[in-house]
């Protein structure tokens, strides 16, 4: 049977796993954290005059209105669930939201 002291350094252990897993994948994002939210909130307010044509139109244009190329963005977006404008904010934001909060 595990320790107590076992348990705890396990769970250490797999935290920090868990942590490097997140650091590698902000590493690999196309676009900066804070320019992620920036998508979201944009998203957020444009979708709500607009709706989705379920496409990512508005992400699409966002980007190139920040100079990111959306030929490296979109499939990373779609990698995560987010095939339209509202998958965008519905599926990826989710994975996002706490690491954007920590870090901006
Ligand atoms: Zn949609």
């Amino acid at each position: 049977m595990a320790s107590k002291e076992e348990k705890r350094r396990r769970a250490a252990l797999a935290e920090a796993m868990v942590a490097e897993d997140t650091k590698k994948a902000i590493e690999n994002m196309p676009l900066s954290l804070a320019e992620l939210g920036e998508l979201f909130d944009h998203l957020d307010e444009t979708l709500e005059q607009e709706g989705c044509d379920h496409s990512p139109r508005i992400t699409q244009l966002f980007l190139s209105q920040k100079g990111l190329d959306p030929d490296q963005v979109l499939p990373w977006l779609k990698e995560q669930g987010g095939y339209c404008d509202c998958e965008i904010l519905a599926n990826v934001e989710e994975g996002w939201e706490s690491e954007i909060g920590k870090n901006t």
